[in-house]
């Protein structure tokens, strides 16, 4: 199938017309933010809106700001605005490291943040970054809105808590002093959706042991963070064996299946490697990294984009 089948659309102007539009036309309408997933589905008939609502005027959705000891980002928010934020770069060079391997830069110049989360593709690099980094999905809907952490946004493949009639608004993290990120992943291709990737976030304390730590795997069936593998790094300076072991477990906690991107073993492999590789980056960033966060009080950073 090429084509999709009949719908009707609508262009929402603000969040407040994106969800009358969405109540008016009921369970068959679905906002259509960069298309980069909705429309292909579309087209080989594994989803069949009857409205698409489009949200992409939703410009008050597309922001990165810095909101005293949180960074705020709209769901609006492209992957290129993510890819070329010096402030981004600067507090979870995770986002800029996994940005840089997502598709190519037309898919970048439109698809976004919001919809990476929603569509909940297991292979998807964004919702790794946001689950190491501790984020919080700002979800509005006709009750009003609702914050929830990763753990409770995610449902499953291809799931989130998402209603409907609701629209992800935003995604916040906390920035933390000491704190450093890095995301690895290994493709078949350039731009290629991951055979495997991982994500990790580290905060030091003040004598240099890890305080927090978050690691994360894609594609691999792991939902949220590895536990086990975080919990043998806190309280410990940062050293290779610590690595060598959160890389282990890690792997041991991957659920893969063979596909045609590999065979079971071999992602275990690329489980337990990324790892290491990206505990390593995360914790010589956050060495280098500032030793305190000034709360500056809603400081928006120019627009971008
Ligand atoms: C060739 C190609 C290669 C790709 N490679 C990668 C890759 O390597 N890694 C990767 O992570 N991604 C990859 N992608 C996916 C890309 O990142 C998409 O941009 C992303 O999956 C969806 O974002 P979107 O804005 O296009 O969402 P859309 O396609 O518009 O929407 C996706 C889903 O989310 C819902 N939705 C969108 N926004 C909201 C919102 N604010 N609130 C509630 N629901 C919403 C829609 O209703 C729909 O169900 C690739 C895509 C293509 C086409």
């Amino acid at each position: 199938m090429q084509i999709p089948a009949p719908f009707d659309y609508a262009r929402a102007t603000t969040v407040a017309d994106a969800l009358a539009l969405l109540e008016r036309h009921g369970p068959e309408s679905r906002v259509v933010a960069g298309g980069h997933s909705l429309l292909p589905m579309m087209k080989l008939r594994l989803a069949r809106p009857e409205w698409l609502i489009d949200i992409n005027d939703l410009f008050e959705l597309d922001f990165i700001l810095r909101d005293g000891n949180q960074l705020r980002v709209g769901a609006m928010t492209r992957h290129t605005t993510l890819l070329e934020s010096a402030e981004i770069a600067g507090l979870f060079p995770i986002f800029t490291d996994a940005e840089r391997v997502i598709a190519d830069p037309v898919v970048r110049n439109r698809g976004t943040i919001g919809g990476s989360l929603c569509q909940g593709d297991p292979a998807e690099d964004l919702s790794t970054v946001c689950d190491v980094l501790r984020g919080e999905a700002v979800i509005r809907g006709p009750g009003g809105e609702r914050i929830l952490a990763m753990n409770e946004f995610h449902k499953g493949p291809y799931e989130t808590a998402v209603g409907q009639n609701e629209l992800l608004c935003e995604i916040r993290f906390p920035i933390r002093p000491r704190s450093g990120s890095a995301y690895e992943k290994v493709d078949r291709r350039v731009g290629d959706w991951a055979i495997v990737a991982a994500g990790a976030a580290v905060s030091l304390a003040e004598d240099g042991t890890i305080d927090d730590v978050a690691i994360g795997l894609t594609a691999v069936g792991v939902e949220g963070t590895i536990s086990p593998a975080e919990a043998v790094m806190r309280g410990e300076k940062p050293r290779e064996e610590l690595f060598v072991e959160a890389g282990r477990l890690a792997a041991l906690a991957s659920n893969p299946v063979a596909d045609q991107r590999g065979p079971i073993e071999y992602k275990r492999h690329l489980s337990d490697e990324l790892t290491r590789r990206v505990l390593r980056s995360a914790c010589a960033r956050a060495a280098a990294s500032p030793t305190s966060v000034s709360p500056t009080s809603l400081s928006p950073t120019p627009q971008e984009g």
